[in-house]
């Protein structure tokens, strides 16, 4: 079995929604326009680095989906964030702070480690560089609104930074948030993992493990504040016999959760 920080993070969230995921193959139908739009600028990005034309790769990225039926947030439209996402690159590429040395090896970079018999996780690293000098591994994140920046070190309790780090073995840790908003803006968040933060994590994921394996999967459900990860899961069609909410919300693809590890790509 291959395991992956999505994995584990969904299994902490409801063990029954892991169930409904990894082992009965309902998965969410991709439908919002921001989560697609995020892949095609992380291409663009891997573009910049190559030393390539980044706007010209994200139009062509992007307009594979330009006649999708994706859900779009109010206000906006394909084009609007094509608009937003040539201006964050702009931006980024002024502000000239992230340097990744050698862009064919250093992004998306693979990592994996065995947990036991049969047993792997598996962790893709969106790039290894420098920020503002310092050496880290990075995380890109494309969103709508701004990450809170304070108290100091707060990043330093993000879980998949927290992974990231465990897998890979780098203590300094820094996400870049592509923040689409009327002026964009970029966030360069910086922070430092322990050796103890690394090996807890290590701890939970053999924890997580081992229940995954016991077969418990009992639902962690809620709908009130701040318990209220049924109001966004997915599965709530499932879990409520709505045939309908299924039918708008999943696809059932059986026997590919082997491959579910590729999910890593994406997130
Ligand atoms: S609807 Fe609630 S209980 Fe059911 S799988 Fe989702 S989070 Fe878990």
């Amino acid at each position: 079995m291959v395991y992956s920080y999505t994995q584990i993070s969904q299994y902490l969230r409801c063990p029954r929604s892991y169930r409904y995921r990894y082992l009965d193959g309902w998965q969410e139908k991709e439908t919002r326009a921001s989560m697609v739009f995020g892949r095609c600028f992380e291409n663009a990005l891997a573009a910049y680095f190559r030393k390539e034309d980044c706007g010209a790769a994200l139009f062509k990225e992007w307009e594979a989906y330009r006649d999708a039926l994706f859900e779009y947030k109010k206000g906006e439209t394909w084009d609007r964030l094509l608009h937003q996402g040539i201006h964050l690159l702009e931006t980024f590429a002024r502000q000239d702070r992230v340097r990744i040395h050698d862009p064919h090896n250093d992004l998306q970079i693979k990592e994996s480690r065995t947990l036991g018999v049969g047993s792997e996780f598996v962790a893709y690293l969106d790039a290894i560089g420098e920020v503002d000098g310092v050496r880290c591994l990075i995380d890109w994140k494309t969103t709508t609104s701004r990450y809170p920046e304070a108290p100091e070190g707060l990043f330093s309790l993000d879980p998949q930074l927290i992974c990231y780090s465990w897998i890979s073995g780098i203590p300094e840790v820094a996400m870049i948030v592509f923040v689409r908003k009327h002026a964009p803006e970029v966030q360069y968040l910086r922070a430092t993992i322990s050796e103890e933060q690394r090996q807890e994590y290590g701890r939970l994921v053999e924890t997580m493990v081992n229940q995954i394996g016991a077969g418990h999967f009992n639902p962690h459900s809620g709908i009130r504040f701040p318990q209220n990860g049924c109001m966004s899961c997915p599965h709530l069609g499932l879990c409520l016999h709505n045939d309908h909410l299924v039918a708008a919300n999943l696809v059932r693809k059986p026997g590919a959760s082997n491959l579910d590890w590729l999910d890593e790509l994406v997130d």
